[in-house]
């Protein structure tokens, strides 16, 4: 029972604009600007966390190409690439995706609003995040 693995069989149509045998790239049903396009892997994997590291790659590869295809066909002057994790993060569906949102200028309808919160202990917060190896 996931939207995106119907869309994936074909049960619920969409409007493609790229397909192979990892990844679906296809029209958002609600488009924030004009383009908004969704990337998604065919295996099913809640977000992209989840999802095995191949796939995920791929998934970015295809992300990327069709973000250069949107920014050469429109008159997009930028374009936000973004994934949500999680319903805190705004996540709705639960199939991992990849959002394409092209921008014309800074009032079109996608806000990201990026405020400073408290001041943070960066030292000690470098010291908990820091990662020694990928693997
Ligand atoms: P998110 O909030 O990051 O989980 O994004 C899910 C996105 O899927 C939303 O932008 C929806 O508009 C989009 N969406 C949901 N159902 C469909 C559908 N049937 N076809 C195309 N896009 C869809
Ligand atoms: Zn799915």
């Amino acid at each position: 029972m996931c939207i995106f693995c119907d869309i994936v069989s074909g049960k619920i149509p969409v409007h493609k604009v790229y397909e192979d045998s990892i990844a679906l790239a296809f029209l958002d049903i609600a488009q924030v600007t004009k383009g908004h396009t969704l990337v998604i892997p065919k295996k099913h994997s809640a977000h992209m966390l989840l999802c095995d590291e191949d796939t995920t790659l791929e998934v970015y590869r295809v992300a990327r190409r069709i973000a250069q295809n949107i920014m050469e066909m429109t008159d997009a002057g930028g374009i936000n690439i973004l994934s949500n994790v999680n319903e805190v993060a705004g996540q709705t569906v639960n199939h991992f995706h990849v959002h394409l949102i092209p921008r014309y200028n800074e009032n079109d309808s996608f806000k990201i609003e990026m405020n400073e919160s408290e001041p943070q202990n960066l030292k000690a917060l470098a010291e908990l995040l820091y990662l020694d190896s990928l693997y």
